[in-house]
């Protein structure tokens, strides 16, 4: 039974940690949203290549060239991963966030963008200036497909458009309706970026199928070390733009000009944006995670997560103090990232709790989506200085949030149910 099936070896599984009721215990990472432990095998790879380590794009020397065939090479592993089309572009990053802002700086002049408010503020804000139109939180699937529509309706129909949406979102764990919403978007003209950062780690991302212009996603949520994110996707805005960063890399010739200036002819692949010596580490390391979660499949793997996501929401649904923030309604498909509030509770208060009396490692705040977690509290009732009550004080307006994945044993998610109950 492949929903049975054993988590994939990370690093940390026998990291224990103190309790301040005595003792210690292996630590719960609970916070795969925020960032995902190394994968084993991961590790493993890097270990095995990092003594071969060189300069890419510029040695002579053996290692330099095996260093660069290793980071080339990982362009296709990715694009494989991505399911890309043919002279789609994959350009290595820092993370979600830089892939964002890289994109926002390729945009051709008048673009009109178009995103949700409940976006990671990742892709809420890099367009700031763009001509930006900020769609109101839907509270189905179906209603984003349609604020969307009546939105890009009105827009010039010539000029271009960009549309930035999440796979799935890094509150709720929902999965929005990207397919409707890309088709919606080419249907009148415009683009559409997808924000992977928590929908590739569980879900298979097709960029054929999806059909998006362009995916983000970042390594240290996908089982691979900090440092090193993709944007993938078409070339043509990619290289009409001037280079991310200027310097060595992107550039294929610099020359003195008679006037005394200097003359430069830009890289027209990926290269145009990697400006400076890569990440070869990173980058290789991302590899690696795509190739590991290939093997598993994901087919097994959503259906492992999928079990553990169900015994989670049924064990909270048993704690009537709890309750699970959702935009698309209790029983919408989410992956393995659930938020919630509980009555009596200051967030901040639970989490500690989580960690001080049973080891577990959650996140409590606004993660980075404020619009979205104040329209998701907005609409729970609270007592003035509870979690979520709306005032602005500091610390009183947040949430938890649980996240899993593929490395999480059953124990950590059953400990995790049984503290809840407890507290
Ligand atoms: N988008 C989403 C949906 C995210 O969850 C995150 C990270 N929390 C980001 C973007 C930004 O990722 P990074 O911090 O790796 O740039």
């Amino acid at each position: 039974d492949p929903a049975c099936a054993a988590p994939l070896p990370v690093l940390g599984r026998d990291v224990t940690v103190p309790l301040v009721t005595g003792g210690e215990v292996t630590y719960a990472a609970l916070d795969y949203a925020a960032s995902a432990p190394a994968l084993q095998r991961v590790w493993d790879d890097v270990a095995a290549y990092a003594p071969y380590y060189g300069s890419v794009h510029r040695g002579a020397g053996y290692l330099s060239q095996l260093s660069t065939d290793l980071f080339e090479n990982s362009r296709q592993t990715v694009a494989e991963f991505l399911d890309c089309r043919d002279g789609d572009q994959i350009v290595f990053t820092r993370s979600t966030t830089d892939s964002l802002n890289l994109l926002a700086a390729c945009l051709p002049a008048d673009c009109q963008v178009f995103v949700f408010e409940t976006e990671h503020h990742a892709s809420l804000l890099p367009w700031r200036d763009a001509q930006v139109t900020y769609l109101n939180a839907p509270r189905t699937p179906e209603e984003a497909v349609t604020t969307l529509e009546r939105a890009l309706a009105d827009r010039d129909p010539y000029g271009p458009a960009l549309v930035c949406v999440t796979g799935a979102s890094n509150v709720t764990g929902e999965l929005w309706p990207v397919r409707e919403l890309t088709a919606a978007a080419h249907a009148h003209g415009a683009r559409i970026v997808l924000d992977a950062a928590q929908l590739a780690p569980h879900h298979a991302v097709s960029v054929r199928d999806l059909d998006v212009d362009w995916v983000a996603f970042s390594g240290h949520k996908l089982y691979a070390p900090f440092g090193s994110g993709v944007l993938a996707g078409r070339a043509d805005w990619l290289q009409s733009a001037e280079p991310y960063l200027a310097g060595g890399g992107a550039s294929r010739q610099v020359a003195r000009r008679a006037d005394g200036g200097v003359e430069v002819e830009w890289h027209t692949t990926a290269a145009r944006h990697e400006a400076g010596s890569p990440n070869v580490i990173g980058v290789y390391a991302i590899a690696s995670a795509c190739k590991a979660l290939r093997e598993e499949g994901f087919d097994t793997l959503v259906a492992r997560e999928q079990r553990l996501v169900t015994a989670v929401r049924a064990g909270l649904a048993e704690v009537p103090e709890v309750k699970v923030l959702s935009l698309f309604g209790d029983d919408a498909p989410r992956v393995g990232v659930i938020s919630f509030v509980v009555q009596g509770w200051n967030s901040s208060h639970f989490a500690a709790a989580l960690s001080a009396e049973y080891g577990i490692g959650v996140r409590d705040g606004l993660f980075c989506a404020h619009p979205l977690v104040r329209t998701l509290l907005g609409s729970t009732p609270q007592e003035p200085g509870e979690c979520g009550a709306p005032d602005e004080t500091p610390g009183s307006l947040n949430a938890i949030r649980v996240s899993f994945g593929a490395g999480t044993p059953d124990e950590h998610v059953e400990r995790f149910v049984r503290a809840v109950k407890e507290l």
